[in-house]
């Protein structure tokens, strides 16, 4: 069995408004990463996705629940006398236009992290620099240039190289190709599969593309407002989806081939906007939308139940209760 570097336990991270009503972004997540994997985490605009990500950093404290790396809770720990030290977990952002300093060469703004982490003389520094810049495919002369006279994907080289300067194990990428053209965005996501492989990365691996994941992840999970529907090996996730709100996204995603066109549920219409999460549905909070929905489903929120191995699913219909129902309405 792979290692777990990172452990997620019933996570939950409420924003109260100040009207007495509270934004319940994560509500009770709980989800492995093993040691060299990636783990795609999937969702629309709004379902939490980014909150996780911000709270496994420690950007957000948790409101409940664990976030244990290697071992540690680091909710209880307090993140400043752990990982924060070492930078064994990094996090590159969606816009590195934003996350790179305007007014800083990329040397300078590369130097913050090796300030922090690591004390070293300045030739050792500048050393470093040029050497993380080409392990992701930049020249490194581009130390010297302002980051806005490079392109998008080349800024966000320069944040994935930032990120590597503290040697961590576990990188969170929030949706790092989002906010470039599609033509740089293959030569990121190659670059970041390159340097998986050599220095034995593991990816949490944010983003709303569903079909970027399916060459990139070794196991993907979806979220909707704030609470994981399913989680599965990649293959059998394309395959075999079961939660009725995968099927709804597998379902409207482009496919490139006819043996994934022929294995692509038949198509189903979004019912109805998501709802906000200050109101989130009772029950089973997709029941406003989903095409299955039961009585059961609007009063009780569903649990997740391993349907095979690695793979599960939140859903009444998979649960022990809603299998014996289908089998009983089978034999009738
Ligand atoms: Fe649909 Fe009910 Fe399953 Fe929710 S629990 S996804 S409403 S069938």
């Amino acid at each position: 069995m792979p290692e777990k570097i990172l452990e997620i336990k019933d996570l939950k991270k409420y924003f109260p408004l100040g009207n007495g009503q509270t934004v319940k972004a994560v509500d009770g997540v709980s989800m492995d990463l093993y040691k060299g994997e990636t783990l795609g985490l999937v969702g629309e605009s709004g379902c939490g996705k980014s909150t996780i990500a911000y709270t496994v950093v420690g950007m957000y404290g948790a409101t409940d629940g664990e976030v244990c790396y290697k071992g540690t809770d680091l909710v209880k720990k307090g993140y400043k006398r752990t990982l924060r030290q070492k930078g064994e977990i990094q996090i590159v952002f969606q816009d590195p236009g934003s996350s790179l300093n305007a007014r800083r060469t990329i040397e300078k703004s590369m130097q913050v992290p090796l300030d922090i982490h690591d004390k070293m003389s300045k030739e050792k520094k500048q050393a470093r620099i040029e050497s993380l810049l080409e392990e992701v495919g930049l020249p490194k002369e581009y130390k010297n240039k302002m980051p806005r006279n490079i392109g998008g994907g080349e800024r966000q080289l320069v944040s994935v190289a930032r990120a590597l300067a503290t040697n961590p194990e576990l990188i969170i990428l929030d949706e790092p190709t989002s906010a470039l053209d599609v033509s740089v965005q293959a030569k990121v996501i190659n670059t970041l599969i390159e340097l998986q492989k050599e220095l034995e990365l593991s990816y949490l691996f944010i983003t709303h593309d569903l079909s970027l994941m399916r060459n990139v992840a070794t196991r993907v999970a979806i979220l909707y407002l704030g609470r994981l529907c399913e989680l599965a090996p990649t293959k059998e996730f394309f395959d075999a989806p079961l939660h009725p709100y995968t099927q709804m996204l597998l379902s409207s995603i482009p496919v490139a081939t006819e043996e994934e066109e022929a294995m692509k549920p038949e198509q189903i219409t979004s019912q109805g906007e998501i709802p906000s999460p200050v109101n989130a549905p009772s029950g089973c909070t997709f029941h406003t939308r989903c095409r299955d929905c039961m009585d059961i489903c609007k009063v009780e929120a569903p649990t997740m139940t391993e349907i095979g191995p690695e793979h599960f699913v939140c859903c009444h219909k998979f649960a022990k209760h809603g299998l014996e129902e289908q089998k009983e309405a089978q034999e009738e």
